[in-house]
């Protein structure tokens, strides 16, 4: 199965564009399986030299848009490993399960939903048996009993040696007692710090605590690319509000949201499509879920969820710590356990909606090119100079003077003297780099550069100083 389990092979399953778009990931820099070297490691990613660039000033447009430019919103950054009663507390214990189901010919190992059409996770034994799929590893249809397989990753923490597992009643229950999990997600520990931003900085209600990091799904079967993968980043924000308030609180969220995804992020409109999530898909104390999905090029897949969650979560952590989770407010000294609306967003499903709405492919001159229309603030590098020959050192000279100059302006700019100049346009089109600044000969004589535009390759002399 090993083989099988790389991250190579997931690459068979796309379309062409979404087939281009990962080869240039991998050729440019920006996305490698993980532990590549080695024959990868299923479900994980590694981010490279590029893609830390996209990924950081995706992070940072993220928070400049919830958190700096807001009076009501404030971060948090919590432990991944946090106490196992968090997990007792939040249901996931008990529920955060996929429905496994193994092939008793080969011993393969499937989500049983994903063989059959139309089901979800609750899919049980009968259902699947009346459809009986093939095995997609050897074709026969003997399949084992569904079992439900928890997606929390377990790991001990402490003292622990192996042997204790299989030692005396006493080694298991130790062994036992030490086990903790690698967080599925943020939001708990953004529920678990509430009480201590309350009794510390006491914000206004309506108000908000937002947090990136990373979370871990033990996935069955991992796939699509890095859209599900077993370890991810998420954008989180829980937003604590007046219970009577929360319709109007979740429509301005909506509408905020969707202009961060179409304005800062540059995703187009017509991709996005919000889906009310029915009542009996919803989770039972949600009274509005909102699917975002977005259409990726090998199909509409989610980008981010908005749920309201009522006082489910805080009222779990109240029951579970003993401690009292109310809110007094500050003018009337009411007091009452606020509801939550939470916007949360994968980071790799971000960048993959980016990245194929940047990806272009057009002609300059009769030549194809492929390039990345990023917006300049996610485009890893914002300038790219060269000088026009690298065997003359006064061009040399004179190009890694405006490179250190605008690489203290901007911080995002590279350098490049490889090739000729027209190669070094292609690869700089292709990592979405908006403007190449030449140095040539005329620079010497008259301190103008030429500044070429990425997306229409047009040319114009500007003045050093006017950079
Ligand atoms: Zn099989």
């Amino acid at each position: 199965m090993w083989a099988a389990e790389t991250g190579e092979t997931c690459y068979n399953i796309f379309m062409s564009k979404m087939d281009e778009i990962v080869s240039l990931c991998k050729r440019r820099g920006f996305i490698f399986p993980g532990s590549d070297i080695y024959g990868g490691m299923a479900g994980t990613w590694d981010f490279g030299p590029l893609g830390v660039l996209l990924k950081n000033n995706l992070r940072d447009i993220w928070w400049n848009y919830w958190v700096d430019k807001r009076d009501d919103m404030f971060g948090v950054d919590a432990a991944i490993i946090m106490n196992p009663i968090t997990w007792e507390a939040s249901g996931h214990t008990a529920t955060f399960a996929d429905p496994l189901i193994e092939c008793n010919d080969c011993h393969s190992r499937f989500r049983a939903d994903k063989l059959v059409d139309g089901y979800s996770e609750s899919i049980t034994t009968e259902e699947f048996k009346a459809i009986n799929p093939k095995c997609p590893n050897c074709g026969k249809a003997n399949w084992g009993t569904i079992r439900k397989f928890n997606m929390m990753f377990a790991t001990h923490v402490g003292a622990v040696l192996p042997e204790d597992e299989n030692g005396s009643e006493e080694d298991k229950a130790l062994a036992r007692r030490s086990i903790a999990y690698l967080r599925p997600e943020t939001a708990q520990g953004i529920f678990t710090n509430y009480k201590n931003v309350v009794d510390t900085i006491y914000p206004s209600v309506p108000f908000g605590l937002c947090q990136f990091g990373k979370s871990f799904r033990n996935e069955i079967s991992p796939r699509d690319y890095i859209l599900r993968d077993r370890e991810c980043s998420q954008f989180e924000i829980e937003y604590f509000v007046k219970p009577e308030t929360w319709e109007t609180e979740f429509e301005k969220i909506r509408q905020e949201y969707i202009s961060f995804l179409t304005d800062k992020l540059g995703l187009d409109k017509a991709k996005l499509n919000e889906l009310e999530v029915p009542e009996e898909d919803r989770a039972f104390y949600s009274k509005r879920t909102i699917d975002v999905m977005y259409s990726y090029p090998n199909g509409e897949e989610e980008l981010m969820g908005i749920a309201y969650r009522t006082d489910y979560d805080l009222s779990n952590v109240a029951k579970a710590s003993g401690k009292n989770m109310e809110y007094r407010d500050k003018n009337t000294g009411e007091t009452f356990v606020p509801h939550v609306i939470e916007p949360s967003m994968g980071l790799e499903r971000a960048i993959l909606a980016i990245l194929s709405k940047a990806y272009t492919e057009d002609e300059i001159n009769g030549e194809k090119r492929v390039l990345l229309k990023l917006p300049e603030a996610l485009a890893p590098y914002k300038f790219c100079v060269s000088p026009l020959l690298k065997n003359k050192p006064e061009l040399v000279e004179k190009a890694k003077f405006v490179y250190n100059k605008l690489k203290e302006k901007y911080t995002f700019v590279t350098w490049d003297d490889s090739g000729n100049i027209g190669k070094r346009y292609r690869k700089q089109d292709e990592i979405g780099t908006p403007k190449c600044v030449v140095i040539d000969f005329d620079t010497l004589e008259d301190d103008t550069v030429t500044v070429r535009d990425r997306d229409t390759a047009e040319q114009v002399r500007v003045k050093i100083e006017e950079l």
